[in-house]
């Protein structure tokens, strides 16, 4: 797909404010505290790429991504550290994971033996293997300690190097920590039936690094949303570190009219103005992730608020001036205009979402441009 860059409409990516989140963070841990970038999903629709290699900068320790090939892309760009995949892979993709030096979580003792012996006829380099723990997520993971503990026999064998062993919670960025306390209990007793610790033993999420720091086992976190400058929990919980946001959307205005009260805008014409009044056409629209269900919403111009008027079309979309202004003007469609800030919370809340869905909606079309 193209990134358009003829046409003046961009997601701006802030790495700086990315590293000071980064920051943040490894500041609230103690010393020797490891954080994993979490890049999956084209680190949250920022770009992969461009965001690890400013992660790694900040002293990020690795990686985590979501499958197998968002983790080749990294390494295939030059990205070096530990890079987990934390979903499941199937056994006969594996091989690529060992000869890519990219580690792989595991929820079944079939998936160790079916590897063991595919690996068995092939000289492959040992595959590092973190094990996934289900302690209440309820997605994948060893659910009982007594499979558990027969996959920590099964991965002692030499095809495989025991790198980690992990589990995720459900309920980390919510006030009631009742759920959180019972996982982080399940937890407990998983880590109480291993002996020998693999190098990584991680539980915390972004979530767990701002409100449950003191519970966070052998201090790794799995820095995701956080790092991206947003909020868990939306408005539940208080930011507990200094977030900055990471990605602005901003399009200059390509058409400028006068509309006069009566006439109506965009497919539907759902609007019709009550008074004579001034509408600039924006060069972007829900196909670049700019969603539809955004119509009567807000943006940004030099500071002051405008309303988005008549439906959101595919690749425009119209909003009201306050006065007569120029083609080209800057419109801040999520981000800061002078003293305000449209977050990607305020356009999930609108959304009925969250922000980690309003930034991945964001499509490859909308041009990433990199401040540092
Ligand atoms: C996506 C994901 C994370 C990151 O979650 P955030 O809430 O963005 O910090 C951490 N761990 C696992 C297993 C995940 O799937």
């Amino acid at each position: 797909m193209i990134s358009a860059q003829l046409r003046d409409a961009a997601m701006v990516v802030d790495l700086k404010a990315l590293k000071h989140n980064i920051k943040q963070q490894q500041a609230a841990l103690p010393v020797n505290s490891r954080i994993l970038a979490v890049v999956k999903a084209d680190a949250y629709g920022h770009g992969a790429v461009p965001v690890a290699n400013a992660a790694k900068e900040a002293g990020v320790d690795g990686f985590c991504v979501a499958m197998l090939d968002e983790g080749l892309e990294l390494r295939n760009a030059g990205i070096d550290r530990l890079m987990l995949v934390l979903g499941l892979t199937p056994v006969h993709y594996a091989p690529i994971a060992a000869l890519n030096d990219i580690s792989l979580t595991v929820g079944s003792t079939s998936w160790l033996k079916e590897y063991a012996e595919l690996a068995k006829h092939e000289s492959l380099p040992p595959l590092k293997v973190h094990l996934a723990l289900d302690t209440g997520m309820g997605r994948i993971g060893f659910q009982s300690v007594k499979e558990f503990k027969e996959a920590l026999d099964l991965v002692r064998q030499p095809v495989f190097v025991f790198e980690g062993m992990f589990t995720h919670f459900a309920t980390a960025d919510v006030a009631d920590d009742t759920y959180f306390k019972r996982q982080l209990q399940r937890w407990q007793e998983f880590l109480d039936t291993v002996d020998q610790k693999p190098p990584y033993v991680h539980m915390a999420n972004s979530a767990v690094g701002m409100w449950h720091r003191e519970t966070i086992a052998a201090n790794t976190v799995r820095m995701g949303i956080s790092m991206y400058g947003c909020n868990p929990s939306g408005h539940e919980l208080p930011d507990s570190l200094d977030l900055r946001p990471v990605a602005s959307i901003i399009a200059k205005t390509t058409f400028v009219k006068h509309l006069k009260a009566g006439e109506s805008v965009s497919y539907g014409a759902t609007y019709t103005a009550q008074n004579d009044e001034w509408v600039a056409t924006l060069p972007i629209g829900y196909a670049d992730g700019y969603l539809r269900r955004m119509q009567g919403f807000k943006v940004l111009v030099d500071g002051q608020e405008c309303d988005i008027l008549g439906r959101i079309c595919m690749d425009q979309m119209m909003i009201r001036l306050p006065e007569s202004m120029s083609v080209g003007t800057e419109v801040v469609l999520m981000g800061t205009s002078k003293d305000k800030t449209l977050f990607a919370t305020d356009l999930a809340d609108y959304a009925h979402t969250i922000n980690y869905e309003i930034l991945t909606s964001i499509t490859p079309r909308l041009l990433r441009r990199y401040q540092d």
